[in-house]
């Protein structure tokens, strides 16, 4: 076990002695051999769990770090505030401990002359609300996802890939599991792996439940790859063979794009609960997605999840294997940078999220149209994008992950995913045009994201590495092609996107098929595009879209609407006012509640509906359609 920390002693140490020479302190501990991770969650439907460390340590002083930066997530939101009952103990002696008064994420202690391995206990207090990301609710009475980098500590000085850990996990009685975690071994509830260095741990979550099932999507076939389902309702467990059929689809889809894999096996970790946080994870050979129930059974809700798996599974490729080198954070301490995560996300939106959706039929080509154009609609009729560039969303993305969602069309939220699709869809437009259809993003990520299959690789870039390898496909000013798209505000990205795609957005009265189906699932009433409104069922006003009729009637986020033209509010009532408001010259009058007061007020909009779909262009070549064809072999 040494062996694997001796490049890195030698770095520490040379550290150490360039610290002392600054006068400031050393750390004189490094880590001797592995650390047992052993996490017990069979109090996990308690929402706690318990884990206790084994770390070899030498006398001295010695830091300690809570993982802070939490890869994937892009921002210090390691969820050290659910630590609880921290004790340390060296020879059954309880160990003091002080926090650092700066880094918070650092835990200092003095190891007492005659010891020569430390025991760490605390518990992880599982969170009970439904919303934010991994550290959001994750345990349900059925089901549990353990995310490692929540029940760990770790000695300052070390890179993560250089700490060796031996995991095992207790599970509450007769649960089952799915991981990318190697060589599980099974005794009674409690499961052993293999060891595994800790960058791996972290980034092998495991999903554990009641009612579990495992479904093989490429049998027979090397690498494995296996969906890993645990839901609140064992009826949810089921798939139409179709939509199994689609996901084995995905597999072959992207191989036939990225032309190798950077992974032993792949597991997707899916979790079909309505009583947890919905959002997706990537990580290297695995990813941890969390949906609603139904999402496999019922076709409205299958279609808004339908992008998920997508996009996680093309961060294995883009964002597991190339990552920014600025989104390094070796030892979860040093601070990330967010400022590729166009690339990072921008492009998994669009090649996972889209393009890689379609070509595996999980939607058909006329619900992405359908996407592609409630997307753009959204952001062509953000007014925040006419003062933060679309860069800035990256670069402050550490606090837009975050934001409320009140005023988010006029303050922007984290729209280098949205955006992105438009951003690389016009990449693959050019690449198109400009080679006559010899060339595509698709020979940009054989390139880019291609390589050796096998055992998972990390080769970070920079923007000039991004640039010079589009170069290679096609020699073009890109530097300039993609700055003038990150640093100008309102660009107008989408619409031409989307017509050098040989289609044209076109706004008219009849619905989106994409927004329909997010409003249904959601029990919204999205009315941005006309007054300027996004509801809830019951009339509550989420959002006011800056400058627009309903924001001019003196409305604002946080009220709720109780009556629309002297009818009691329903979603039929403000339907109604929006579509007989085309013919009549008066304002909608809204009666509305701002907490103890009850106003009413005047929206003076007759535009009736506004909806966004994409029309063809025959004067164009068609390339949208080539984009969203099938590519693998059947
Ligand atoms: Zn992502």
């Amino acid at each position: 076990m040494t062996a694997l920390f001796g490049k890195r002693i030698f770095v520490a140490t040379i550290l150490s002695m360039l610290a002392l020479c600054a006068g400031k302190g050393v750390e004189a501990q490094s880590p001797q051999g592995p650390i047992r991770v052993e996490v017990d969650e069979s109090r996990a439907p308690q929402k706690i769990m318990h884990t206790h460390l084994e770390m070899p340590v030498q006398p001295g002083p010695l830091t300690l770090y809570y993982p802070e930066w939490i890869p994937g997530e892009h921002m210090p939101d390691g969820p050290i505030i659910d630590m609880a009952g921290l004790k340390f103990t060296c020879n059954g002696k309880t160990i003091a401990w002080r926090r650092d008064l700066i880094d918070m994420f650092a835990f200092h202690l003095d190891i007492p002359q005659d010891a020569s391995s430390l025991d760490i206990d605390f518990d992880f207090l599982l969170s009970a609300p439904a919303s934010g990301y991994s550290a959001g609710a994750s345990a349900t009475a059925f089901l549990n996802l353990v995310s490692w980098n929540q029940v760990v500590l770790y000695p300052k000085g070390y890179d993560a890939a250089n700490i060796t850990c031996i995991p095992s996990l207790k599970l509450p009685s007769g649960w089952k599991f799915g991981t990318a975690l190697p060589g599980p071994k099974q005794s009674g509830d409690t499961i052993e792996f293999a060891p595994v260095s800790l960058e791996t741990l972290i980034d092998s979550p495991v999903i554990t439940g009641r009612y579990f099932r495992k479904v093989e999507l490429t049998p027979g076939q090397a690498p494995l790859h296996e969906m890993d389902i645990a839901a609140d309702n064992p009826a949810d467990l089921a798939m139409l063979p179709e939509t199994e059929g689609h996901f084995q689809r995905l597999i072959a889809e992207a191989y036939a794009l990225f032309g190798s894999r950077h992974y032993r096996d792949y597991h997707f970790l899916l979790t079909l609960s309505d009583n947890v946080a919905h959002f997706g994870l990537e990580h290297h050979e695995s990813s941890d997605d969390r949906t609603r129930e139904r999402s496999l059974i019922d076709e409205p809700t299958r279609i808004g999840f339908a992008g998920l798996l997508p996009h996680e599974y093309v961060h294995s490729w883009n964002g597991k294997y190339r990552r920014p080198a600025d989104l390094l954070s070796p030892d979860y301490h040093q601070p990330m940078k967010d400022d590729l995560l166009w690339v990072y996300e921008g492009l998994t939106e669009y090649l996972g999220s889209t393009v890689l959706t379609a070509r595996s039929g999980l939607w058909n080509q006329q619900q992405t149209r359908e996407e592609i154009a409630r997307v753009a609609a959204m952001l062509d009729n953000e007014p925040g994008r006419r003062w933060r560039p679309l860069q800035d969303t990256a670069d402050s993305a550490v606090f837009l992950y975050d934001a409320a969602t009140e005023w988010g069309n006029w303050r922007r939220g984290t729209d280098f995913y949205e955006e992105g699709i438009y951003l690389w869809l016009d990449v693959d437009d050019t690449i198109r045009r400009m080679t006559k259809d010899q060339e595509s993003i698709n020979d940009f990520c054989r390139l880019f994201h291609g390589g050796t299959s096998g055992e998972p690789d990390l080769k970070p870039y920079t923007f000039e590495d991004v640039v010079a390898a589009l170069n290679q496909i096609v020699p073009y000013d890109w530097a300039s092609f993609l700055r003038s798209r990150l640093d100008s505000t309102a660009p107008n990205t989408m619409n031409e996107s989307i017509e050098n795609s040989g289609w044209k957005l076109v706004y008219d009265d009849k619905p989106n098929e994409m927004i329909e189906n997010r409003d249904a699932i959601r029990r919204k009433i999205n009315l941005a595009l006309s007054i300027g409104l996004q509801l809830t069922d019951d009339g509550a006003v989420e959002d006011v879209i800056y400058g627009g009729p309903s924001y001019k009637a003196g409305m604002g986020p946080g009220m709720k609407i109780t009556a629309v033209n002297g009818k009691q509010f329903s979603r039929d009532t403000i339907l109604e006012a929006v579509e007989a408001a085309k013919s009549t010259a008066g304002p909608i009058q809204l009666i509305v509640a701002n907490g103890p007061d009850v106003q009413t007020y005047s929206a003076d909009y007759h535009g009736g509906f506004r909806y966004p779909h994409l029309v063809r262009d025959e004067s164009k070549p068609d390339y949208l359609s080539e984009i969203l064809k099938p590519q693998a072999p059947r």
